[in-house]
């Protein structure tokens, strides 16, 4: 069964997780791995990608007419990307709630326990990506890890 398949009943949910440049080249991937798992996520699959501008551009689609688009997809082919399948009950609200504000600035005044406190920068550089929503989760699962070979279920399996 492929990585969308359902799990018993368990409700668990899946969610993509991204470590993104400046958290790989700030070396704080294994200090997020182990937050991660401390939290009572399984990572089911992860794998390091560097994102070419086309793939950063259709990941961040939804951005492409704001005015940091074009720095956004410079940032984000700035060097490899490390990208996680997490599950757990909850997860895609758990990890949005883990990572914190979008704006690092802001994390850090008011969630300084976020990821984004701990490692981002500022309202781009930010370290890390959650998905946002289930159909997020399974586009951008889909995004990084159907071709490795998986079947892809129904969007009602998720
Ligand atoms: P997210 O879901 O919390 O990652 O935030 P968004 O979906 O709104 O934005 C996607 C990504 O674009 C963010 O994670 C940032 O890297 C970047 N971004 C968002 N807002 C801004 C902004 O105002 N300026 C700049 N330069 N980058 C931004
Ligand atoms: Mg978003």
């Amino acid at each position: 069964s492929g990585i969308f398949a359902s799990n018993g009943g368990m409700e668990t949910e899946k969610t993509l997780a991204m470590i993104k440049p400046d958290g790989l080249r700030g070396n704080y991937t294994d200090r997020i791995r182990r937050a991660i798992v401390e939290s009572g996520f399984r990572i089911l699959k992860d794998r390091v990608v560097e994102l070419d501008e086309d793939r950063a551009s259709q990941f961040y689609a939804e951005h492409s007419s704001k005015s940091f688009f074009p720095s956004l997809v410079k940032y984000m082919t700035s060097g490899p990307v490390c990208v996680m399948v997490l599950e757990k009950q909850n997860a895609i609200a758990d990890w949005r709630a883990m990572i914190g504000p979008t704006d690092a600035t802001k994390a850090k005044a008011t969630h300084p326990n976020s990821i984004r406190a701990m490692c981002g920068l500022d309202s781009e550089k930010n370290c890390v990506h959650g998905s946002d929503s289930l159909q997020s989760a399974h586009r951008e699962i889909s995004f990084f890890f159907e071709e490795t070979g998986e079947i892809v279920g129904k969007h009602d399996e998720l």
